[in-house]
């Protein structure tokens, strides 16, 4: 009961906000919906805490954990950085692999997200992009998804459906879903398949859906790239490197992301350590000007792509 009305009130503040966006000055309304987005995360681990040993122990938190930094890892270097921008070349297992881990995430077929997200970089934050939060940032988190048409496979990724390997993990994404229930169900039973399974697909949906809206709303814009992509070191946590937006929006083949010693990228981490392994090759750096002194700090605004002044 109390949690209907908890969803009832959740609705109505929502329709209430929703209505009242074009009321309030836009930086009040971007800080409501900020702390909307972040309020879910603290509200599951408060849940963690408060089923602790009832609900959950150390199996199910490592159930959660380890499928969430593996599918997490699948997204970021397996969809988006290698499927999506080419940053770097693999065999056709490892790609199968990553590919595999990525979908059960549960955010659709990989061409498909390939597919919107090269909508996004063409159009970014102008007419045509999937989840500019130009559109409303409720848009940008999720809404994008309900509304807008599937993006056009054959026009954005007629490369990836000539690859075997990646039309049959894409053609076997529910299987990779559904594996990634059983596997939790297998190990610790229903509380395995609630907090390994349902808990850490809503975890890391939650969190791609952050770096869509928060990524380009708050944060420092260190490259002027004309579209309004944030570094944001909150969501590069959350997302293994790819919270460093506006540098991704810059140089969107860079395989790693983070581009000084501050700015912790675990995928990049990731791709360079299995690229010492022979595991993965022509890995892409960050242009000329910037892989000579990356390491240092970057340089005030300069435009994406170009040399620096
Ligand atoms: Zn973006
Ligand atoms: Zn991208």
């Amino acid at each position: 009961m109390v949690e209907a009305e908890a969803l009832v009130v959740a609705l109505l503040a929502a329709a209430v906000v929703k209505l009242a966006q074009r009321r309030i000055p836009a930086a009040v309304f971007r800080a409501i919906l900020a702390v909307g987005i972040l309020v879910p995360f603290a509200a599951l681990f408060y849940a963690m805490w408060l089923l602790w040993d009832e609900w959950i122990g150390w199996r199910e938190l490592t159930l959660f954990l380890g499928l969430y930094v593996l599918t997490g890892f699948g997204i970021t270097v397996g969809f988006h950085r290698f499927l999506t921008h080419r940053s770097f070349e693999s065999g056709p297992v490892l790609r199968f692999l990553l590919l595999g881990l990525g979908s059960m995430a549960n955010q659709g077929r990989c061409i498909d997200w390939a597919a919107h997200h090269l909508k996004h970089h063409v159009y970014s934050d102008r007419e045509g992009d999937p989840h500019s939060p130009l559109d409303g940032l409720l848009h940008a988190y999720c809404g994008w998804i309900l509304r807008g048409p599937p993006a056009d496979r054959n026009r954005y990724c007629k490369r990836l459906l000539e690859d075997r390997v990646v039309v049959l993990a894409d053609r076997l994404a529910p299987f990779w879903v559904l594996l990634g229930l059983l596997v939790p169900y297998a190990v610790a039973g229903w509380r395995g398949l609630l907090w390994g399974g349902l808990a850490r697909i809503g975890f890391t949906n939650h969190a791609a859906f952050a770096v869509n809206s928060l990524g380009h709303t708050y944060g420092s814009q260190p490259f002027e790239t004309g579209d309004r992509s944030r570094n944001n070191w909150f969501l590069a946590l959350l997302s293994f490197g790819d919270g460093w937006h506006n540098n991704h929006h810059a140089f969107p083949a860079m395989a790693s992301h983070g581009m000084t010693r501050r700015q912790f990228d675990p995928a990049g981490l990731a791709i360079r350590a299995l690229a010492r392994l022979g595991l993965v090759w022509n890995v892409k750096g960050a242009p000329a000007p910037y892989a000579t002194e990356r390491r240092l700090r970057l340089a005030s605004p300069v435009r994406g792509n170009e040399a620096p002044p």
